[in-house]
This record gives structure tokens, sequence and C-alpha cells, in this order.
């Protein structure tokens, strides 16, 4: 077989179409752009994740905002191609037959890297084990290490059937993956027959590991008890004699892991990076800021306005920046035409009425508490207030919860209250099933995006640079990759002041009353009021965000830091 890849991504979550369930959010979202830059760049890479056969959930919600939840059962047979090679992994003494399903990632070159999506639901396997590669982050503790046992032990052993016995580096995004390392390790003692206990096996899997962190907070770190993990894995008490590789505080710590195991570890934004330095003492954390990947992610009328004006921006992302030459009005019109197909969107499938006119303010995002998606409400009498005398504006929301975040649940229900009970002076609406489609018709229609974490949570973001893309300038906290891409006044506006980090505890009144004098002084009358210099703005989002937080960008420093 010719496998000549030498880089294997795994990532326990990837978004490669609207279609295929197999992703929950940012992180899966960035794992399906990174694929596509790597294949436009040529990049020799292959990847590896679990099926999702009953895929990440359709959200369902109630006149009152409560969020339910339904499988969505997605013709896998249709999509991929299924691959005869078979593996197993071991979990609690007895064999898990795994087989693959293949999708190819089409660069614009015509080069291809293939995705591996694992799949344990075989006729040998227990009906129990045949469910492991169902549901994304499903089930419990057992039924979530069993998954990483897959994606880690699994998902090597598979690369190794289908003939990639060349892999240079193995890139795990996030710390699902990090027990690939186990089976490295196991390969390299392997080879000359003995346990895998010795500092020159660690030193040798090492020299082959990347790991991204994703997260800010300690409690977000997968962790299992030990007890579990030889239940699970074991007894292979070789493992246990190098404990300090994954143990941490008594745990048996995934990130902790990937850490000891990897040559390159980086944060997703030059924040995120200092963050998890801060986290992680005694690790050397780099910093590679997270991009999207520029054609998927920029709407129709802007790719024809780009192909017009920046002929090979696809094959050149960093070529946008001559956004700064196209003229005003085109610019407008290609925004007008998008925001027309989100608000035609909108008022089909909500009944808010919306109007094309008036300013449009977009936000989603995952609800969760950190993201504070109803910061915007702290003050409904202010809101009304400056809408009825500054100028109108409306808001277009999305989002799921986690099905086990409760709090993430009531936020959206906090947003249909405030909802109702705006619904005199401002016009608001929740779209239902955010998913990768609605995502880009959100950030490429709305006229400003909105985005109100709490620093330093948000690792990176990447909505925004979505937005960037098509033109819409970013109202934001500083936080994740804002704290790069603002410049005030023309790629968007901060809300808050600059430079508040890990150390300041975020203060929600005052990010509130922030966010509510830009909209007042600045943002309102420019866009009603001084249409030329709100055009300027959309032009320099293209051109000085645009061109960089893209993920062909990202790849690069991938290539040059990380990879060789
Ligand atoms: C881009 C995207 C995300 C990530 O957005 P953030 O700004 O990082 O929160 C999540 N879900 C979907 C469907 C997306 O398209």
């Amino acid at each position: 077989m010719n496998n000549e890849s030498k880089i294997a991504y795994f990532s326990m979550e990837i978004g490669l179409e609207a279609r295929m369930p197999t992703y929950s959010g940012g992180l899966g979202v960035l794992a399906g752009d990174t694929i596509r830059s790597a294949a436009d760049l040529k990049v020799p890479m292959v990847a590896v994740t679990l099926l999702q056969r009953k895929g990440y959930f359709r959200q369902k919600l109630d006149a009152s905002g409560w969020q339910t939840e339904e499988p969505v059962e997605w013709t896998v047979e249709s999509i991929l191609e299924e691959i005869p090679k078979k593996t197993f992994v071991t979990i609690e003494g007895r064999n898990v037959y795994l087989r693959s399903w293949k999708y190819e990632v089409n660069g614009i070159g015509d080069f291809k890297v293939p995705v591996y999506f694992l799949d344990s639901d075989l006729p040998e396997n227990s009906e129990w084990d045949r469910t492991l590669t169902h549901f994304l982050y499903g089930g419990d503790q057992y039924y979530r290490l069993c998954q990483e046992v897959i994606l880690g032990i699994g998902g090597v052993r598979m690369l190794r059937a289908l003939g990639y016995e060349n892999i240079k580096r193995f890139h795990m995004n996030e710390g699902h993956a990090s027990l690939l390392a186990l089976e490295l390790l196991n390969e390299q003692a392997g080879k000359t027959g003995r346990e895998p206990t010795r500092p020159e096996d660690i030193e040798a899997v090492r020299e082959q590991c990347i790991f991204t962190t994703h997260t800010p907070v300690p409690a977000g770190h997968d962790q299992f008890p030990i007890e579990l993990i030889r239940r699970i894995i074991g007894p292979r008490e070789e493992i246990f004699k190098i404990k300090d590789i994954f143990l941490y505080n008594n745990l048996f710590n995934m990130t902790y892991l990937a850490l000891n195991m990897s040559r390159f570890i980086n944060g997703v934004a030059k924040k995120h990076g200092e963050v998890s330095q801060l986290m992680f003492e005694g690790y050397t954390i780099d910093a590679i800021t997270n991009g999207v990947h520029a054609a998927t992610w920029t709407t129709k009328p802007f790719q024809n306005l780009y192909d017009r004006y920046i002929p090979g921006w696809r094959e050149d992302n960093f070529s946008l920046r001559y956004a700064l030459s196209i003229p005003k009005h085109e610019v407008w019109e290609a925004h007008a035409f998008a925001k027309n197909e989100l608000i035609q969107h909108v008022n089909r499938e909500t009944g808010a009425a919306m109007d094309t006119d008036v300013l449009t303010l977009g936000f989603a995002r995952r609800s969760t508490t950190y993201k504070r998606g109803e910061l915007l409400f702290q003050d409904g009498e202010r809101l009304k207030r400056i809408s009825s005398e500054v100028g109108r504006f409306q808001v277009i929301y999305a989002g799921k919860a986690h099905p086990q975040d409760s709090a993430g649940k009531e936020i959206i229900k906090r947003i249909f209250h405030a909802k109702e009970s705006l619904k005199a002076n401002i016009k608001i609406a929740y779209l239902e099933n955010y998913d990768m489609e609605k995502g880009k018709l959100i950030t490429s229609g709305v006229d400003v995006w909105l985005n109100t974490p709490q620093p330093p949570l948000e690792a990176s973001g990447t909505s925004g640079m979505k937005a960037a893309l098509n033109g819409v300038p970013s109202l934001s906290v500083l936080d994740g990759w804002w704290i790069e891409g603002y410049i005030e006044g023309i790629t968007g506006w901060s809300i808050g002041e600059a430079g508040r980090g890990a150390e300041a505890s975020s203060d929600w009144s005052n990010d509130a009353l922030s966010l509510y004098n830009k909209l007042e002084n600045i943002v309102i009358p420019l866009f009603y009021h001084d249409r030329d210099r709100f055009i300027e703005m959309m032009r320099s989002s293209i051109a000085l965000n645009g061109s960089f937080f893209n993920t062909q960008r990202m790849m690069l420093q991938y290539v040059l830091r990380a990879y060789f």
C-alpha cells in the first residue's frame, strides 16, 4: 500500500460537513479546517477520529427555550468508504474489534488527506462494545475512557494495519488522544521484546508527538481514577512502573500524559499559550494561534468578489490583504446579499420579522457559562433606551448546550426570556440546532459579530475569524484570538480594557457597561451615520484579519515549528 503520510492527526471530533454530525463545536471545526488546509498545502497528513454513528445531537428548543436532544442518524454508508482492514483493542481483557471508514479531503491542488473514522459496531463485538463509537461525549467516565482507548490505541493500530509505517509525527488535538503515546511506547519496546519502561523508549516516543491543548481551566482536563484505568487497559503492570508520565493528583491525567510525551506543546492563541504556561509549570508551552479555512467560511458573494479582485486568494490567503483595494460599494453589495440570505432564513424559521436595514448583531457559540451569552441583557432598560434613542438593532443567537450542562441550558432559557421581554423594542431570534452550515450563514450575514467570554477562558475562539473573512467586524471582550486581532476602530471594537487576563477577575457589570457604551457611542452611530467608514472597517477586517487568522497560516506554522 502506498501510505506515505508523515503526520498523523488525532482528534475526538472532526467537522467535515454539516451533514456529518461528527463534531460538537470549535474543537471539531478546527480539526476539519486544519485537515482542509493540510490538503491545500500538500502536507502529507492522515487523520484519525471516531465514527460517532449516532452523532452529536439535534437540538430542539421549546417555547420557553428549554433544550432537548435527539439523536442524529446519518447515512454513513453513502458518505464514507468502508475499509475492510480490521484491528482490535483490549478493553477489560476482551478484544474489541475495529474497522474504519474513509473520507478524503481534497485540497485545491487535488492533493488528498484521508480521514479514518474508527467503528466498533461489528457483529463480532458485544452489544455494549458495538455502541462505543456511537455518541460524541455521550456517556459516563467509563464510556469515555473506552472511547479514548479506541481513539489513541486503536487509532495507532489501525494506521499500522492500513500500512502507515513511516509516520514521523503524531499530533494530538487535545488530550483525548493521548493514549496513543502508550501504544507507541509499546511498539518501541516491542522491537526489542521487552517492557516499555526505559528512558530511551520515552525519549523515542516523545520525539514523535505533538500536543495542542485547548482548555485553560484545570477542571476541563480529562482524568480518570487509577482503578478504572487498571480495569480497562490492565493488567499491563509495566505501565505503572512509569507512572510519572501520567500521574497527577493521584489520577491518570490525559493532559499530563500528553505533556510528558510531546516534543512540542502549544496553546491556541498567544494569551492561551501564556495561561497554559502558568498552568503547566516545568513544561515549555508554545503558542500557535488558530485559524479557519478561508474558502470554506467565505460566503459565495465574497468568494466571487475575491475571485475577481484577488485571483489566487484560495492558494494564498495572505493575498487577502489586497481587499483594501476592492471598491467599497462592491463590499457592501456582497454583504447585503449575505445579510439578506440570513434575515430571510431567520424570518422563515422563527417568524421574527427582522428587517434587512437594521443593524444586526450575531452571537452563536456553545451555550456554556464562561461564554456569557446573556451579558448583553444585564440592563434591559439601557438596551431599550439605546435602541429607541440612538438607533435600532436586532440580535441573532444560536448555540447548543452540552446535554449534561444544565447551566448552559439555563442560559438559553434566559435569552428566550429577554427575547420576550424586549420584543416591543428589540427583535431577537434564537436559531435552533447550530451547526457548520448555520455558522457560515450567521457569521457572514450579520453586521457585527459579538463575543463576550469571561477572560481568560476563551482559549482562542474562531467564529469571529469566520466573520472577518466575510467583512464582518467584531465587538468582543479582549480574550483569545481577539487580543491579537483587534485594532480599535479598524477591525472592530473591544469590550472592557486591554491587557486584562488570567489575573483579572471578570466583572459582568463593567463588561456590560463597556458593551453598552460602545454600542451607544460608536457602533450604532457609525453604522447609521458614517456608512463609508463602517465599510472601511469591513475591508480592514478582511485585509488584516481574514488574511492572517486562517488555517493556511496556522498550518504553515505547525509545519515549520512543530512537525519538522
Ligand atoms: C466556528 C464554530 C464553532 C466555534 O466557534 P467559537 O467562536 O470558537 O465558539 C462552534 N460551532 C460551530 C458550529 C462553528 O461553526
